[in-house]
């Protein structure tokens, strides 16, 4: 370890070792410790023990909902503009505290330096980009006739649920806090049990902006006790979550008895598909970008690699040799590409896949081993000689494997990128402008990138179809799951009315 990566370690410790232990929730602006069990949460990249966290009690969980509820009156009353000026500090404050963010992110969550450092400014971004247009966010439109004006405004929904996974924790929930408080509503967040430390952190910059008591709670626990808990909740009106498709299943029934709106951004195993014509060193780059980085970690991840046949032996080969390149290590030093898988349980699903592509006739062409030592590190993986029908190729394995699958023309192309439940997005490789077009239209996605990375522009819709998800975030699409259309029919004057029972 070099000075520099010891140093951004010592942050994120002191920065737990401030916390209470074990760590409970914030409530109504103020720390509580809980009453629930706790249990430990553990560092990716050693294997030991970080701290205790509480699963939320029942009264802990009805304690942060009634915050949320009792704030959400005056929250939703505050001008617009007051709303922005807060969520700006919030932004400066992030901004302020971005190594410590990013620190603790490497630390619980395993994520490399160098995207973390990125992605916890990207937060404070989330934040600005909200807070401008909170003034805004209740406004509506006209929808005149010759008798009635309509107008059309927004108002807040309530107190809303935030539930997030693990893989980049602190920028998922700026995504979904940033857009829900911009639009008055108040929020109860769960953050994942696997990585819960940066969620306290936002809970107390936002405090320290000026959020009231209330508006943003933060609480801890498993997701089949408090996350269900809370999307069962009655006095909850919509449920914002980001995880597997399977839990989006399981919040759909559980939210069910109390009609809870919910918004799903769900798991992906997405296609990036080269065509022969394309600059296959820039294909070969954000290939390699989409599934390597966030140790695979990743929604959008590029996990398959749809790749003409004419190209394919050729390709292969240099995705391999980079494969076997890549920096496996230390998540805090800014050299390392790749840190260490989540959890051991992760680490153990992303293993049997090896045997799953042996049992299925595929080749794993580089990698393809745990990493001996502390630790839950795993072997940049590339797996050739792969078919669409394989599950290498079905099962998103949400590690840092990549399934490379030829293909023989652009129909052939189209007909396997969408055979497959998932529907997140699709990055496509051409130099020819129709093809383009065309197969980006073909897609069943509900993004497309074409000789693209995942660049996102905030005001872009970002959301999944099939089992990725429903719904968008971003722009104006996040304010219409966080707010009420409502519209109102204004006389112009006496137009003529149905007399009955004259
Ligand atoms: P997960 O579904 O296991 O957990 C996500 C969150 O849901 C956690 O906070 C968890 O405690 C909670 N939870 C679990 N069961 C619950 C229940 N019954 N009721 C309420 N809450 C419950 O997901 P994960 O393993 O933490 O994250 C990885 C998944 O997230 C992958 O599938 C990945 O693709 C997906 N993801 C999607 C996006 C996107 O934008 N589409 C972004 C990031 C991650």
């Amino acid at each position: 370890m070099n000075a520099m990566t010891t140093k951004r370690r010592d942050t994120a410790l002191a920065a737990l070792r401030r916390l209470p232990s074990p760590l409970g929730h914030f409530i109504n602006g103020q720390s509580v410790p809980g009453d629930g069990p706790a249990f430990a949460v553990t560092e990716p990249a050693t294997g030991g023990e970080l701290g205790q966290v509480r699963d939320a009690s029942e009264a802990d969980l009805n304690a942060a909902v009634a915050a949320a509820k009792s704030a959400f009156a005056p929250w939703a009353a505050t001008p617009g503009e007051k709303r922005k000026q807060i969520l700006h500090k919030v932004a400066d404050l992030i901004e302020a505290r971005a190594d410590e963010i990013a620190a603790v992110e490497c630390l619980d969550a395993g994520q490399c330096w160098r995207f973390m450092s990125k992605a916890a400014l990207r937060g404070a971004e989330n934040f600005r980009f909200f807070a401008d247009r909170a003034p805004g966010a209740a406004d509506g439109e006209a929808l005149p006739t010759a008798d009635h004006l309509n107008y059309t405004t927004r108002k807040p929904i309530g107190p809303v649920a935030v539930i997030t996974p693990w893989n980049t924790p602190f920028m998922l929930s700026t995504w979904k806090i940033a857009p829900a408080l911009a639009a008055g509503c108040t929020v109860v967040h769960k953050p994942a049990e696997w990585s819960p430390y940066s969620a306290r952190l936002l809970a107390e910059i936002a405090g320290e902006a000026g959020v009231p008591p209330g508006v943003l709670n933060s609480i801890n626990g498993l997701g089949e006790t408090t996350g269900k808990r809370l999307t069962e909740h009655p006095d909850i009106k919509a449920v914002a979550f980001v995880g597997e498709s399977q839990t989006g299943s399981a919040i759909m029934r559980q939210g069910a008895d109390t009609l809870k709106r919910v918004h799903f951004e769900l798991g992906g195993k997405n296609p990036v598909i080269v065509f022969d014509d394309a600059d296959l060193e820039r294909a070969l780059d954000a290939a390699i970008f989409m599934i390597y980085s966030l140790n695979g970690e990743r929604c959008t991840s590029s996990s398959r690699a749809l790749i003409q046949a004419s190209i394919y032996d050729s390709f292969v080969e240099k995705l391999a040799a980079r494969v076997r390149n890549l920096k496996v290590g230390d998540p805090f030093d800014p050299a390392t590409e790749v840190g260490p898988l989540i959890h051991p349980r992760h680490l153990s699903k992303v293993a049997s896949y090896m045997d799953v592509a042996r049992q299925g006739g595929a080749t794993i062409a580089a990698g393809g081993e745990k990493i001996a030592g502390e630790g839950y590190f795993f072997q940049p993986t590339l797996f050739s000689n792969a078919a669409q029908s394989m599950r290498i190729a079905q099962d998103e394995i949400f590690g840092p494997v990549l399934t490379a699958i030829p293909f023989t023309d652009e129909a052939d192309a189209i007909a396997k990128a969408n055979d497959i439940k998932y529907g997140l997005a699709g990055y496509l490789w051409t130099s020819n402008l129709e093809r383009a077009l065309r197969v980006s239209d073909a897609l069943d996605a509900g993004m497309i990138w074409v000789n693209s990375e995942n660049i996102r522009h905030l005001p872009t819709p970002f959301g999944g179809v099939k089992a990725s998800g429903i719904g968008r975030d971003g722009g104006d699409w996040s304010f219409d799951f966080f707010m009420e259309t409502k519209n109102v029919a204004l006389a112009r004057g006496s137009h003529k009315s149905q007399r009955l029972g004259v």
